[in-house]
């Protein structure tokens, strides 16, 4: 028994213009309607679906379900990231056990080389990449030791910079921090939350992982086939190539969740918020391997991409060719980070703020709540979402 019905679900939209068809159903209109298929949006509508019995329309207005984390096999035959790539990581066991339910795992500690000094070195900085670059053979204490020598001591670390040099000094951030984030943010590491470089951490010890989380995988047959299983629900219609403004007048429904841009939303009535974009330049070469791991970083300035990256590595993929993403920076483009410093959260804020006071409205993931948020993350997030979505449901069930 669908737990709410009523007139005014109806849906008027032109069956057209829906893409996929809807099948006649005996009940019309939608309890939830949900912006972006991405995790935002597809975990809730899997949540609303299975536990709740809601019904639910996800639209989305890229060709696809699964938001950045989409991949596919290109013309090559190589499965590979749409929008870069992508590795789950975790210390959340009841995340990691969710999103279980809809795939199997391929274990995978994620690796990563800097191109520093015309040599490949580990990223994060560890034993071997001072090893390596000093032409030195110190041991652990030996590396915590230099590392102290040449820190520089701040009382008070507020942005990415002193993130760096009360780590590393002053030498190794140029090296590796400085230029990178320069490219990748169009902004100096002195002008960004600290919470930014504070993502790499520092080793004395030779572990060159990149993450240090429990859960390390990669879905075993790709993230998009990971979304086909959480949508496929019969309480869940999708829509993709379709955008919030095409249908915003002509579908029925009780609440709405948006995982878009929260600014977009509101047609930038207090301005723009800034998000950094990314150009993603893929090719396919006609030989087994191009590097010794999936990423490699590009620190200095002097190239104009920050990093490529090589499928194979991550999807285990057997094959005679190879794919790469080259991800070049940019101010113009599609959304894709949010930018981490005081001023935007300030613009943000009151963004939130209206949205607080905007009734059977939700926002959710990286866009909609403006947050530089992993996708395990956003998975928690949605799944707190629900929970509290369903608990204000009972609660005026019960007034
Ligand atoms: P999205 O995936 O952006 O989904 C939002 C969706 O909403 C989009 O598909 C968009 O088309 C749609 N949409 C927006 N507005 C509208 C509208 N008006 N109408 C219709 N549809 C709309 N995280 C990790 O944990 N590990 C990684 O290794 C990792 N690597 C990353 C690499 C890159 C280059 C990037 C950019 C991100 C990476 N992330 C990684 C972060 C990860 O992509 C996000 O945490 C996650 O995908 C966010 O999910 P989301 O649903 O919030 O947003
Ligand atoms: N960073 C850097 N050099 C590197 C790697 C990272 O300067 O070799 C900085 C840069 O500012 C980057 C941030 O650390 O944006 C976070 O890095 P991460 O790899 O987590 O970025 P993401 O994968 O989210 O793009």
């Amino acid at each position: 028994q669908p737990a709410s019905t009523g007139e005014s679900h109806t849906v008027s939209m032109d069956s057209a213009r829906r893409g996929r068809s809807m099948p006649a159903a005996r009940r019309s209109g939608f309890d939830y309607l949900i912006v972006g298929a991405g995790f935002a949006g597809s975990v809730l509508a899997e949540r609303l679906a299975s536990q709740a019995n809601k019904r639910v329309l996800v639209i989305d207005r890229r060709p696809h379900i699964g938001g950045n984390a989409y991949d596919c096999f290109d013309d090559g035959g190589v499965l590979m990231h749409r929008y870069g790539p992508h590795i789950f990581h975790t210390n959340a066991q009841r995340i990691f056990d969710y999103l279980s339910k809809f795939t199997r795992w391929r274990p995978y500690e994620h690796r990563v080389l800097a191109d520093v000094d015309r040599q490949l070195v580990p990223i994060p900085i560890n034993q071997t990449t001072i090893n390596k670059l000093y032409g030195l053979d110190l041991d652990e204490a030996g590396v915590a030791q230099f590392l102290a020598g040449r820190a520089t001591a701040l009382d008070d670390i507020r942005t990415s910079e002193d993130v760096v040099i009360s780590q590393v000094g002053q030498e190794l951030y140029e090296k590796f921090f400085r230029g990178y984030t320069r490219k990748q943010w169009g902004l100096d590491p002195s002008q960004l939350d600290k919470a930014v470089t504070a993502r790499v951490p520092t080793r004395t010890n030779a572990d060159d992982r990149y993450f240090g989380d429990s859960f390390q995988f990669m879905p075993l047959h790709g993230y998009t086939r990971m979304f086909e299983n959480m949508l496929d629900h019969p309480n869940i219609r999708i829509m993709v190539n379709t955008d919030f403004e095409d249908i915003r007048n002509d579908v029925h429904y009780d609440h709405l969740i948006y995982s878009g841009p929260i600014d977009e939303f509101f047609d930038y009535r207090f301005g723009k918020l800034p998000y950094r974009s990314l150009r993603f330049q893929h090719e396919t070469l006609d030989q087994e391997w191009f590097q010794p791991v999936a990423v490699v970083n590009y620190p200095s300035q002097d190239v104009p991409y920050t990093r490529i990256t090589e499928y194979k590595h991550l999807t285990g993929q057997v094959h005679g060719k190879t794919s790469l993403t080259y991800e070049y920076p940019s101010a113009e483009g599609d959304p894709y980070y949010p930018i981490p410093r005081e001023e935007n959260q300030v613009l943000y804020k009151q963004y939130r703020e209206l949205a607080d006071k905007t009734p059977n409205v939700s926002f959710v993931g990286r866009l909609g709540t403006y947050r530089y948020y992993n996708m395990d993350q956003v998975v928690g997030q949605a799944i707190t979402l629900f929970n509290k979505l369903i608990d204000t449901q009972n609660g005026e069930a019960q007034d």
